[in-house]
């Protein structure tokens, strides 16, 4: 952690899962409570890559600041909420990735969307259209248990919502190559509404509430006199429909046109 903090990271973030046996342990708790007293000896925050609920209770608990993805174990519980509520405990459900992770099986109404397509590697539609990717991945033995988390995570990101936990949006996309950069923040967007979300508190929770989490609020997050013009212009109305965050006129930075979105 000494080495580390001379680099200046923005946060720390550890693995505490075991990826569904996948591996023979778990990061153990006397491991994570030394990493998060000794980041924040150098002010730096810790998030966390959880999935089980007992985790997550026993990190809450350690001091740890931003859950990374979704608890997919369980439903989270009241006092649960209440702690991580009561410590300030930010939480990034990414719940484009735990789609992806069965999604391609049963033909999404998005596969052939021309947004979603040019967005992916070369190569990858190819595979994943295939029948016998779409066969294979429908007789994995975790299949049925990842739509399952899928769903938990769903409900577990309305009632920490609910709850006034602070909420944050990521992806995870490039992670790998079936997690399509660009397109996965506009699913990212259509599966929070899809929780219980209106598109409103999911635009603002990819907006203003992940610019409070990484500390920039003074600067991006909303539009307003004073800050950073980074948006985007659409062509349709995304309170409507979330799925108008994809038809995209044009793409500011800084002020700045930069592009007329992924669409000629
Ligand atoms: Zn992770």
């Amino acid at each position: 952690m000494d080495s580390l903090a001379q680099l200046k990271p923005d946060m720390v973030k550890i693995w505490v899962d075991d990826f569904n046996g996948k591996y023979p342990a778990k990061m153990q708790p006397q491991i994570y409570k030394a990493i998060i007293k000794e980041a924040h000896q150098h002010n730096l925050r810790v998030a966390a890559h959880v999935y089980y609920l007992s985790d997550l209770k026993q990190l809450v608990a350690a001091g740890m600041d931003i859950i990374a993805h979704s608890v997919r174990s369980n439903v989270i519980d009241d006092s649960t909420i209440a702690q991580m509520k009561s410590k300030q405990v930010i939480y990034i459900p990414t719940l484009s990735l735990d789609e992806y992770a069965y999604i391609y099986a049963q033909q999404p109404e998005w596969i052939n969307n021309e947004f979603f397509k040019k967005s992916l590697e070369p190569g990858v539609y190819e595979m994943i259209t295939t029948e016998k990717y779409q066969t294979d991945l429908k007789n994995a033995p975790n299949y049925a248990f990842n739509i399952k988390a899928f769903e938990t995570a769903k409900q577990n990101l309305l009632r920490l919502f609910k709850a006034g936990v602070l909420i944050a949006m990521g992806t995870d996309s490039g992670a790998t190559p079936i997690r399509a950069q660009g397109f996965s923040e506009h699913l990212e967007l259509q599966l929070m509404t899809e929780a219980g979300l209106s598109p409103l508190e999911a635009i603002t929770v990819a907006t203003k509430n992940a610019a409070t989490a990484l500390k920039i609020q003074q600067q991006y997050g909303t539009l307003e006199p004073g800050k950073v013009a980074d948006l985007i212009i659409l062509n349709s109305d995304p309170v409507k429909d979330i799925k108008n965050t994809r038809q995209i006129f044009a793409v500011y930075k800084d002020g700045k046109e930069v592009s007329k979105g992924p669409l000629p």
